[in-house]
């Protein structure tokens, strides 16, 4: 169960640690267990999951729990349409169960690898106008707080619990057990098309409420986007060929990408000319499917990411501001610019609490600088009332994130009651949180 020190880093290679003991408990008591065994030997225990932060918010430098084996029992409820399964279980695994019982999760980001812990502790969303990140479909929680007790909170049970832990930073106890609201399993039909910046901003409305799902790539150095769009529909009728699924989402997004930064951060004078083939080369496709699979698409070319979440209207000014940034940099952006939209929630620390959202993502090629764009950008995100993704790369400290979440206090006050020791803190909570 418990092992030797470790080395730790994170999908994209930015964030190392080597924690003194790696727990890997197989059920809920061997959680609490451990949970009081670092809390007696006065260290930290922090829970990892699949390691896909940019931020250092899961680097453990006391113990680390992983959860990949830990079980609990699996319950599928096709009536009422609710599943609970372990905290540890993968998107990828739990979009297979719930296909198998005619069950889907109503959206998902871009990828399925993050555990649903991971997931739902840092509001990972996808894009939809009408919907709310992931945590929004969660109507259970079953946590190990820092002294070791197992808690149940939902809407009706422990409802401050409930309200902080859905997207709890890994702050407010280890999620066990995770019972979410499904609907019956769905296709999608997926439409992708080059167009102009300029068309697209002029009607952002027309775009997003038009649409189940809509979200767009900008180009740097261009004025060229791909609009992304999916909206549900009766019949997988129009599947996309395996070679041709090959040759977009693993040859080109893939392959050819990963050539074209390689040239880019060797000859970085190429990269908008890069960019503008990139967004020239994009061809219009459609295409349906089941929709974990229209929604999820393999990421092999490493990044890093800085993400912030906006109120809707300040999406202009933002990508206004950007597209200055870019160009005055001292060095070249050789990654497409990500725009996606939320709906408003209720959780205390989502990036979406009480506001209906606009996301933009920035990126940049692993080895390539990215500090003083990063900055920049998150200069003017910060002014026009952004929230920066909990997994994404951001400076914002817990002075200036107090403002930017009115229920930041009452966060806080549940996570001195549960976790009244810091067992759960590191670095990144200790920056955002305490600082
Ligand atoms: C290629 C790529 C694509 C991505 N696409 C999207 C996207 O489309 N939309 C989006 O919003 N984000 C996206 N992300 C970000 C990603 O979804 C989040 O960073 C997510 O938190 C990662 O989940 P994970 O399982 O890897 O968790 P980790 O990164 O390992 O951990 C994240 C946090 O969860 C905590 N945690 C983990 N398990 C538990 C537990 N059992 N109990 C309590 N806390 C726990 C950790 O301590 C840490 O604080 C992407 C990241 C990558 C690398």
């Amino acid at each position: 169960m418990a092992g030797p020190p470790a080395a730790w880093s994170n999908w994209a290679g930015n964030q190392h640690s080597t924690a003194l003991v790696t727990e890997r408990p197989r059920t809920v008591s061997e959680v609490a267990e451990a949970v009081r065994r670092a809390s007696a030997a006065g260290r930290t225990i922090r829970a990892v999951g699949s390691g896909h932060s940019f931020t250092a918010t899961a680097v453990a430098d006391g113990h680390r729990l992983d959860l990949a084996e830990l079980e609990t029992d699996v319950t599928v409820d096709v009536t009422r349409r609710l599943v609970t399964v372990p905290a540890g279980m993968t998107l990828h695994t739990l979009n297979h169960l719930l296909a198998g019982h005619g069950l889907a999760v109503p959206n998902l980001g871009d990828i399925d690898a993050q555990t649903i812990a991971g997931a739902l502790s840092t509001g990972t969303h996808g894009t939809g106008a009408e919907l709310g990140c992931l945590s929004t479909f969660v109507a259970a929680l079953t946590l190990v707080t820092g002294t070791g007790e197992v808690l149940r909170c939902s809407a009706d049970e422990h409802r401050d619990v409930f309200d902080a832990a859905r997207v709890g930073l890994g702050a407010v106890g280890v999620l066990v057990e995770v019972t979410l609201r499904c609907v019956d399993a769905f296709v999608l039909r997926a439409h992708e098309r080059p167009a102009a910046l300029a068309e697209v901003l002029d009607d952002l409305p027309g775009l997003y409420e038009s649409h189940d799902h809509a979200e767009f790539y900008w180009f740097p150095y261009t004025d060229r986007v791909q609009v992304k769009t999916n909206d549900r529909v009766p019949a997988d009728d129009r599947p996309l060929p395996r070679w041709r699924g090959w040759l977009d989402d693993e040859f080109l997004a893939n392959t050819v990408f990963a050539g074209a930064c390689r040239l880019g951060r060797a000859v970085p004078a190429l990269a908008p000319g890069i960019s503008a083939v990139s967004a020239r080369a994009l061809t219009e496709r459609s295409y349906t499917g089941r929709s974990d699979r229209v929604f999820c698409t393999p990421r092999r070319v490493r990044f890093v990411e800085m993400e912030y979440g906006l109120p809707r209207d300040a999406l202009p000014t933002a990508l206004a501001e950007l597209r200055r940034i870019v160009d005055r940099l001292p060095f070249k952006v050789l990654f497409p610019v990500e725009v996606r939209f939320t709906a408003a929630d209720d959780i205390w620390l989502s990036h979406g609490y009480g506001r209906d959202s606009a996301y933009v993502a920035i990126h940049q090629y692993v080895g390539m600088p990215y500090e003083p764009y990063f900055r920049a950008f998150e200069k003017v995100a910060t002014e026009l009332g952004g929230r920066p993704h909990w997994g994404k790369l951001h400076w914002r400290t817990a002075e200036s994130l107090s403002t930017a979440y009115p229920k930041f206090t009452d966060f806080l006050t549940v996570r001195n009651r549960l976790d009244p020791n810091n067992r759960f803190t590191n670095p990144y909570l200790r920056q955002v949180l305490d600082a």
